[in-house]
């Protein structure tokens, strides 16, 4: 590890997932982010609204590791606003909010998800949104949209996954000042790491593992062994995540 670096994994599930093994243990998430040296990481229950309420008990007691974030989709129409402001006034400790755009039939910058995206813009929100080459999920739709809400601050998850959608991300980040990129993928060569921080800048890649999902182990180690200059090592790793999250 990098000395002294303060490591937030902003990528996390506290959902079960039948057809990849996917178990929500919180004391083997936590032992798992000990080996690797991740301090903080953000959980969220990616299937509907009700997750939310799962997501509040799976961090109960342990805020000062896990940071809760809300999932919500357009498909729960009139509830999804109204499950964002109960999950975030809560007092949970909530700090952004998940979004899966290719279980809905919209792609994410349709005007159903707008209700989400004015949320977020109001409370000036961290939206982490799964982003790949589905075509409900490509990273370019985001140029229409980060402009239209600049109090929310987008992440685009696995930035785009493959190319040419991980161009995409890139090009949105370097447009709009609101729009991050985040580092967990299955899909990554040697080099990807470098090459989003020189398309996009160190001050706007975030680190995600999508652990249990994947192990952190090896996304983190990606940007460890990766030829960033230390300094933008702990900006990746965790340096952005604080201030995007507005921790201490
Ligand atoms: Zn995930």
């Amino acid at each position: 590890m990098i000395e002294g670096s303060l490591v937030i994994d902003i990528h996390g599930h506290s959902n079960s997932n039948e057809r990849t093994g996917m178990i929500p243990d919180r004391p083997r998430l936590l032992r798992a982010m000990d080996r690797a040296g991740i301090d903080m990481a953000c959980v969220f229950h990616s299937c509907d609204g009700r997750g939310n309420r799962v997501t509040a008990r799976y961090v109960e007691g342990c805020t000062d590791r896990l940071i809760p974030f809300a999932f919500a989709s357009p498909t729960m129409g009139d509830d999804a606003e109204r499950e964002l402001r109960r999950t975030i006034d809560d007092g949970n400790g909530f700090r952004g909010i998940k979004l899966y755009p290719p279980s809905a039939p919209w792609p994410l910058h349709d005007d159903h998800w707008h209700p989400i995206y004015r949320f977020a813009d109001e409370r000036r929100l961290v939206v982490l949104l799964h982003t790949g080459p589905e075509s409900h999920a490509e990273p370019k739709h985001l140029m229409r949209v980060a402009p239209q809400f600049p109090g929310a601050r987008f992440v685009a998850g696995h930035s785009g996954n493959v190319q040419p959608q991980r161009d995409q991300a890139i090009a949105a980040a370097r447009a709009h000042p609101n729009v991050f990129l985040e580092t967990s993928s299955t899909f990554r060569d040697p080099g990807v790491i470098e090459a989003l921080v020189a398309g996009a800048g160190a001050d706007r890649v975030l680190f995600g593992s999508d652990q249990p999902l994947m192990d952190p182990r090896s996304q983190l180690g990606r940007i460890v062994t990766s030829r960033l200059a230390d300094e933008d090592k702990r900006k990746v790793l965790g340096e952005n995540a604080r201030r995007l999250l507005d921790l201490p």
